[in-house]
């Protein structure tokens, strides 16, 4: 159903193929969700057999979501997000953790995979501050001028530019001009948000990205330097971009003691210069 309660014309759509990933669901399978299929699980198990702790990596990229979207909407004062793959909905989904400091704080969430939206508008009913939509992130022009986006956010005041998760599905020949678009697009005191597969030079990096790749298409693991690139111009706040584990921790980690699973993510936040 669309927003207005309407049954679409067609439900699922032709695109939508079960028996085949996507990389919603099977992320939604690492996560012990209920939003996956039979094809979804098979490879989240074959992915979990060959790069150890990728389990916990989805986890802590949930948590470092949360702390993220929890400093900007308390600490920052951002009450406009913009969360690109943002995935199918789980716990602590970033309207939910924005409004809770905010309850005026707009979220809208954008991903490629139809199933999202369907769930995304199911739970987002009840919620006047929520907008979900179908697009695909590596057409920036689509995705900012949607009516769900342009329309319903500000753009001249600051807005949080999410791509968690998100940024090792861009290929290295669309990402610069991609993220570029994005950072353009934002009012001075705005921010981009990114988490990334990490190649730090473990194995299980490369790994994950080949097994993403060969499965669903795209999966890049992205060196430090190469995921700092992308904040261009931007402040980054401490502590810059880091293993997720270690960006703003609620307890103490130890730096020197990370599991495999705490190795195969990065974060950062990077302000626009106002
Ligand atoms: N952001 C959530 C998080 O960090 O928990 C979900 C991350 S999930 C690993 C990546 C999401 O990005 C999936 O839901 C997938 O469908 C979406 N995605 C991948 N490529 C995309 C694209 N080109 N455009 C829009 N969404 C995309």
């Amino acid at each position: 159903q669309d927003r207005d309660g309407q049954q679409d014309a067609q439900w699922p759509p032709p695109s939508m193929d079960f028996s085949k990933p996507t990389i919603a669901r099977a992320y939604d399978a690492l996560l012990g969700g209920k939003d996956n299929y039979a094809a979804d699980r098979e490879l989240a198990e074959f992915a979990l057999q060959n790069v150890p702790g990728l389990q916990e990596s989805a986890g802590e990229n949930r948590k470092v979501l949360v702390r993220g979207v929890r400093h900007l909407a308390a600490e920052a004062g951002i009450d406009q997000f913009l969360d690109l793959g943002s995935g199918l909905p789980t716990v602590q989904n970033t309207h939910e953790v924005a409004q809770a400091h905010n309850p005026d704080a707009r979220v809208v969430y954008v991903d490629v995979d139809p199933l999202v939206t369907v769930h995304g508008q199911a739970i987002l009913a009840e919620n006047g501050n929520t907008r979900s939509f179908t697009a695909d992130v590596r057409d920036p022009a689509a995705v900012l001028s949607h009516p769900d986006a342009h329309g319903f956010l500000d753009f001249d005041r600051p807005v949080a530019l999410m791509l968690v998760g998100m940024l090792h599905y861009l290929s290295p020949e669309v990402a610069d001009s991609v993220v570029s678009a994005y950072r353009d697009a934002l009012a001075p005191g705005s921010c981009l948000f990114l988490t990334s597969l990490v190649d730090t030079g473990l194995p299980a990096q490369q790994e994950l990205a080949r097994i993403t790749r060969e499965n669903l298409e795209e999966g890049w693991a992205r060196t430090p330097d190469e995921i700092e690139h992308h904040f261009g111009d931007f402040d980054l706040i401490e502590p810059g971009v880091s293993y997720t584990a270690l960006w703003r921790p609620d307890e103490l980690v130890d730096a020197d003691d990370l599991t495999p699973g705490e190795q195969l993510g990065m974060a950062g936040i990077a302000f626009k210069k106002q």
